[in-house]
């Protein structure tokens, strides 16, 4: 079999510039507040208005706030960021979770989108200096923590996880379903990359550990990253020679099926198959292996947990 071409990935963006070099620059800063196109974020949702985002200009939030006021770049001369709300605040608005609006936007809006909900995220899990205790504070227009106490800097936090769509050498795959997820929901397997560990040997504890069986080849696949609350998915997809000894982990994975390409049409259009999220990568994976068709024909029947 020949390796899978490389994954597009849904909220892999990079249409603005993080233009980094402009975080240290106060004077920018502030200036380019009041003309910039500002997200409104809170609790995991976004402002948003007819199922996009909304963008508010800096001027009508009044000064720029370094505590709250976070800086994600720039695109063609004009200045972006997000205003991090208390989760009692008083803005009115439609307010939505990425989940829910992530498929209608643009790829412009999600790449700020997922910037913004990543250093937010991170900003309001830790709020304490891991040194010395102490609260810390904002610095660098949102990019980075800093101890009042020890001057030490504390940078945002990215949890590594692998994803891996695991085929047999007759090409069927092999999905796994978790003991919280609802009857009849599969995905691809994955978890979180260990201290002093490689992706690749994740891939294959992983397999191991949650379907039993081993791995003769493993493929990148590409990455994006997932703010829920602050991962990145790295993907691959795995051959195994032992397709006879999978069976579920009983603990994590309750359940586990061989599909073909048919079998999954089949399911798909008895409902008895319920696949990840358009916007995740375990869907990406499953439709790039489907091959033509997959857009109708695994349409619908898409479920978030
Ligand atoms: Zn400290």
């Amino acid at each position: 079999m020949a390796p899978s071409k490389p994954l597009k990935l849904p909220l892999a963006v990079a249409e603005v510039d993080r233009a980094a070099e402009l975080r240290s620059d106060l004077a920018y800063i502030n200036s380019a507040w009041s003309s910039a196109d500002v997200l409104l974020f809170s609790d995991e949702k976004f402002a948003t208005a007819n199922g996009k985002l909304f963008f508010t200009k800096g001027e009508l939030l009044g000064g720029y706030q370094d505590q709250i006021d976070y800086f994600l770049g720039v695109k063609d001369s004009k200045p972006f960021f997000v205003r991090h709300l208390p989760s009692d605040h008083q803005v009115a608005g439609d307010f939505k979770t990425l989940r829910e609006v992530g498929a209608l936007l643009s790829a412009q809006d999600i790449g700020l989108a997922v910037h913004a909900q990543s250093v937010a995220n991170w900003h309001k899990k830790h709020p304490r200096c891991a040194i010395c205790g102490e609260k810390t504070l904002v610095a660098l227009a949102g990019s980075i923590r800093r101890c009042p106490a020890d001057q030490s800097e504390h940078y945002p936090r990215t949890d590594s996880a692998i994803i891996v769509l695991v085929k047999d050498e007759d090409d069927r795959i092999l999905l796994g379903r978790q003991k919280v997820w609802p009857k009849n929901r599969f995905s691809t397997f994955a978890g979180f990359v260990e201290p002093g560990e490689s992706f690749e040997n994740c891939v294959t504890r992983e397999v191991m550990e949650e379907a039993g069986v081993s791995l003769k080849e493993i493929n990148y696949l590409g990455s994006q990253p997932w703010p829920f609350p602050a991962s990145l998915m790295i993907a691959f997809e795995a051959i195994t020679n032992t397709p006879e000894l999978a069976r579920p982990d009983g603990d994590e994975i309750e359940e586990i099926r061989w599909f073909t390409r048919s079998d999954m049409k089949d399911a798909i259009a008895q409902k008895t198959l319920i696949l990840p999220l358009e916007i995740s990568v375990a869907r990406q994976m499953i439709k790039a292996w489907y091959g033509a068709g997959a857009e109708t024909e695994l349409a619908g029947n898409e479920s978030w947990r």
